[in-house]
């Protein structure tokens, strides 16, 4: 079986407190923060080096990110991917999702048809969860998102069980097929020394916009309906207040002060 996994490099939430919307472009700066990889990926690579090692057949990794994660990338190599595409170029700056999945979709055809191709359930930065149902749409490949389990895997079908509300449901889905799922699916294995040896001579490509089917209006900015309006990062901290007195008096102070937040009705 041949598969893709989409993997998103994201900014070290440790650091978020680093981040800046360029006041003009209203574009995420990430420079100086360090770069790890989305930790749903994670997930969706293992899901593939399962099926690997049960069907045989080829993992690609394709990411739309800038030249600098190439490093980051590596590391999907040395837990066992046999190939990066990175697709970067300036054109793909500030694309919300609507402006990404074309970029992906032209990574992936490059790549090949996969049979399958894996994305985790949400990034840890925009959390959307659009990006794998879109890029499904785009492919003319069926959708699963939110799968917390894969039961039953062969070259034509999948039956896995999708997360609901109340647990979860068994779903059988024809391939090929987008399929996204979450940190419940697996434990990702961790990295060793033979695989990072051998990474070192795995293929990591950098493709740009001109290597790619592309219309570039559909993507960056500029391809995005979706415009970041404003970014700041919520006061974290509690005031601690302590009322003192007689009990009933400390009641009726908590009371008056929890209606003067609003957090009960006058
Ligand atoms: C704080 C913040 C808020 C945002 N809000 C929105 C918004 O409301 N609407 C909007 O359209 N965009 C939004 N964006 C932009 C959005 O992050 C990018 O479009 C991004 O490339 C894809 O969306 P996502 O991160 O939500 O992906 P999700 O759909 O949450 O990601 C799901 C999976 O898709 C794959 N994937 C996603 N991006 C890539 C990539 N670049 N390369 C490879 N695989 C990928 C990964 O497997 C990932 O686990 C926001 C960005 C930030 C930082």
């Amino acid at each position: 079986m041949d598969i893709v996994v989409c993997v998103k490099p994201v900014p070290d939430p440790k650091q978020w407190s680093k981040l800046h919307l360029d006041p003009v472009t209203k574009v995420l700066r990430r420079e100086g923060i360090e770069t790890v990889l989305n930790p749903h990926d994670k997930h969706a690579l293992e899901a593939a080096l399962q099926i690997r090692q049960a069907h045989g057949g080829r993992i690609g990794v394709v990411s739309m990110a800038p030249p600098w994660t190439q490093e980051v990338l590596r590391e999907t190599l040395a837990l066992g991917a046999d190939e990066v595409l990175l697709l970067s170029d300036r054109a793909f700056a500030g694309a919300d999702t609507w402006a990404t999945v074309p970029v992906l979709a032209a990574g992936i055809r490059r790549w090949g048809r996969p049979d399958l191709v894996l994305c985790g359930a949400e990034s840890v930065d925009g959390s959307t969860g659009q990006v794998g149902p879109q890029l499904a749409h785009l492919l003319g490949y069926a959708s699963l998102s939110y799968v917390c389990g894969l039961e039953e895997v062969s070259p034509e079908r999948i039956i896995a069980h999708w997360q609901v509300e109340e647990g979860y449901a068994q779903v059988e889905v024809q391939l090929p097929a987008v399929l996204t799922v979450t940190r419940e699916c697996n434990q990702p294995r961790g990295l060793n020394l033979m695989g990072v040896v051998q990474a070192r001579n795995k293929p990591l490509t950098m493709l740009t916009a001109a290597d790619l089917d592309l219309d570039l209006d559909r993507c960056g900015l500029g391809g995005s309906p979706t415009q970041m309006g404003d970014m700041w990062m919520p006061e974290s901290g509690r005031r601690q207040v302590i009322l003192e007195g007689e009990t009933e008096e400390v009641i009726q102070e908590l009371i008056r002060r929890l209606c003067q937040v609003a957090a009960l009705p006058e």
